[in-house]
């Protein structure tokens, strides 16, 4: 008999956790980071995370996670409850880039642990695809080359269970002021359809 879902997912969090792969690729060392319950409704696929994850053990407690719980209309509480499932496009913190900013996330992490981490989530109403790497991921590069394209088009995107947007970094907020669309349109759609996936 094959596993449940919630075994295969504790099987696979338990080998992914005990990652060491691009272990020299990485300066603060391995420590794979991700939340998720085989009851999730609600994927986050995520970028890497970035010092204070990495220090703390805790997906996005940093001011970027403060600013995406606003953006979701979810309290910390209801962000690390068991229906909202985060998995990043690199496990670990993978460093800073030589002219700022974090790296990008490894490159052989998503290949080897999203297709083990993410199936046995079976419940999921709408996943989140936060960022350029996990956009071009699930959509493609040209959806990620064109991103304030690609996040206009959440009603298309909505109906086949899917909500992209930049990654909400403190750049972003030039980026949204440059788009009154996203605070005036796409963010309250998006809290609606986050409710939605979160409700019993
Ligand atoms: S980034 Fe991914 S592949 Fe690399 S050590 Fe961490 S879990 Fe393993």
């Amino acid at each position: 008999m094959g596993l449940t879902p919630a075994a295969a997912l504790a099987e696979a969090a338990a080998a992914a956790r005990a990652c060491r792969l691009c272990a020299p690729q990485l300066p603060l060392g391995p420590r794979p980071i991700f939340q998720l319950d085989a009851a999730a409704r609600l994927l986050l696929v995520s970028q890497a995370p970035g010092t204070r994850a990495h220090l703390s053990g805790i997906p996005w407690n940093d001011k970027a996670g403060d600013r995406l719980r606003d953006w979701l209309g979810l309290d910390r509480a209801g962000f690390y409850g068991p229906g909202l499932a985060i998995l990043p496009m690199g496990l670990c913190y993978p460093g800073r880039l030589p002219r700022g900013g974090d790296a990008p996330p490894r490159p052989e992490c998503a290949p080897l642990w999203h297709p083990r981490l993410a199936p046995p989530l079976r419940h999921l109403r709408l996943t989140l695809l936060l960022g350029r790497y996990a956009i071009a991921s699930r959509l493609g590069p040209a959806a990620a080359r064109d991103l304030a394209g690609t996040v206009a088009g959440y009603a298309g995107l909505l109906r086949q269970g899917v909500f992209a947007l930049p990654h909400p970094s403190w750049r972003t907020r030039a980026w949204a002021a440059a788009r009154p669309w996203f605070e005036a349109e796409a963010l309250p759609a998006l809290r609606q359809a986050v409710a939605a996936a979160l409700a019993p």
